[in-house]
C-alpha cells in the first residue's frame, strides 16, 4: 500500500480544483480516509501530538456578533466581560503550576475598549509568572481592527505585541476564504485575501500562525477546496503556518441557526471527508493537520486521527467559545494519549510551533 502510495501522490501533483472535488465527491468513504491516512503516514512521521494548554476568553465584548458566534456579547449585555491583565495571568500562573502547561490560547473579541497597553501588560505579566508558557493568540482579523482602532500599521501592531511577548496568532477568522459565504456567516469580517495579508505580514515579522478552516454551514465543496488550495499557496511561499485546523460549525445558540439557514451539524462522514480532503489537498506543506476534539467530539477525532490528521490540538482546559454552542466535553493529556493509542497511533507532546517536546 505505502508503495503505491508514491504514485498517487504524483498523481496529485497534477490535480486541479475540479479534481480534488470529483475526489470529494465520488470517492467512497472509506478508500478517501484510507488515502488521507496513507499520505499522512507517508508524508509526515509517525506521531500524532497535542499540546498541554490552556484557553483563556479575556473579554467577551465584540462589535461584530458574528452570525456563526455564540460567545460574543455587546458592550451592555448583562453578561458582557473583560479580565483584567493581572487576573489573566494569575489564571496561567495558576494552570502552569497545577497542570504544566505549555501554551495559552487567548480569545477574545473585538474590543473597543482595549489599547495596545492592555495586551502588552497582560502579556508581560504572564510572561513574567510564568516564562516557559508560550502566548498564542489574536487572529488576523483581531491584528486589522486593533490596528485600525489604534492609528497603527499592520505592521507597527504585530510588532508590538511580538516584542511585548506575542508568541504566535491562533489562525482564527479565516473561517471559509470565498467571499459569497463570508457576507452570510461572517458578513463584518476582514475578507479571505486581507486575512492572508495580515499572515504574510506576521511571517515578514518572525510571527508564526496557524490557520482554520470553519465547515459544515452553507460551504459547497469547492468552496472547501478552494480554501484549501489558498493555505496551501500561502504555505509553499512562506512556510509559517504551523497547523492547519478544520472546525467543524456547531450551530447551536447561533444566529445562522436561529435564522433557519443551518439547522442542523453536518454528518460524521462529511466532517471525516473534509479533514481528509486537508490532508490529501495540503499533504505535508502544512504537516500538521488538526482533528479539533472539542468541536468534533472525541470519537470522531479518533477516527480523524486515521484519516489524515495527526495532531489534536492541545487539552484546551477552559475552553468556553465551543461550550457555548452546548459543547461541554472536557479532557487530559492522559486521556488524548490514550485516545491516540487506541487508534494504533503513537502519542507525543508538542510546543506551540509543532516541535515534539517528549514521546508519550
Ligand atoms: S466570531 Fe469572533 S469576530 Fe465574530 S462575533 Fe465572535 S468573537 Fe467577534
Amino acid at each position: 500500500m505505502l508503495s503505491q502510495i508514491e504514485d498517487m501522490l504524483k498523481e496529485l501533483e497534477t490535480y486541479r480544483l475540479e479534481d480534488y472535488i470529483n475526489l470529494f465527491l465520488e470517492t467512497p468513504l472509506h478508500d478517501l480516509l484510507l488515502l488521507a491516512d496513507l499520505i499522512t503516514r507517508k508524508l509526515c512521521g509517525k506521531y500524532v501530538t497535542f499540546t498541554v494548554n490552556l484557553a483563556v476568553n479575556y473579554t467577551n465584548i465584540c462589535t461584530l456578533r458574528c452570525p456563526i458566534c455564540a460567545f460574543s456579547r455587546s458592550r451592555d449585555d448583562s453578561d458582557a466581560y473583560l479580565l483584567s491583565p493581572e487576573s489573566v495571568a494569575k489564571i496561567v500562573e495558576e494552570a502552569y503550576r497545577s497542570y504544566g502547561i505549555l501554551e495559552v490560547h487567548l480569545n477574545g473579541g473585538l474590543n473597543p475598549d482595549l489599547g495596545p497597553e492592555y495586551f502588552e501588560k497582560m502579556f508581560r505579566l504572564i510572561k513574567q509568572r510564568a516564562p516557559k508558557v508560550k502566548i498564542k493568540g489574536l487572529t488576523c482579523c483581531e491584528i486589522a481592527y486593533y490596528s485600525r482602532l489604534w492609528k497603527m500599521s499592520i505592521r507597527e501592531t504585530v510588532c508590538r505585541l511580538r516584542d511585548a511577548g506575542l508568541d504566535m496568532l491562533s489562525g482564527g477568522c479565516l473561517e471559509m476564504y470565498n467571499e459569497d459565504v463570508r457576507k452570510v456567516i461572517t458578513p463584518g469580517k476582514i475578507s479571505g485575501e486581507d486575512w492572508f495579508n495580515v499572515a504574510r505580514i506576521c511571517y515578514e515579522n518572525q510571527v508564526p500562525v496557524n490557520a482554520t478552516m470553519l465547515f459544515g454551514h452553507i460551504e459547497k465543496p469547492h468552496h472547501v477546496v478552494e480554501h484549501l488550495l489558498k493555505v496551501r499557496d500561502f504555505q509553499e511561499k512562506t512556510g509559517n503556518i504551523v497547523a492547519f485546523i478544520p472546525l467543524k460549525f456547531s450551530p447551536t445558540n447561533t444566529q445562522l441557526h436561529r435564522s433557519g439557514i443551518v439547522k442542523n451539524e453536518c454528518s460524521t462522514e462529511y466532517a471525516l471527508r473534509v479533514i481528509a480532503l486537508s490532508r490529501i489537498v495540503l499533504r505535508d506543506s502544512v504537516r500538521i493537520v488538526s482533528a479539533y476534539w472539542v468541536s468534533l467530539g472525541k470519537n470522531v477525532a479518533q477516527i480523524a486521527i486515521c484519516s489524515g490528521a495527526n495532531d489534536l490540538v492541545g487539552t484546551m482546559i477552559n475552553e468556553k467559545v465551543f461550550m457555548n454552542t452546548g459543547k461541554r466535553e472536557t479532557t487530559t493529556a492522559e486521556e488524548l494519549a490514550a485516545l491516540i493509542r487506541e487508534a494504533g497511533k503513537q502519542p507525543a507532546l508538542r510546543d506551540s510551533f509543532g516541535c515534539i517536546v517528549r514521546a508519550m
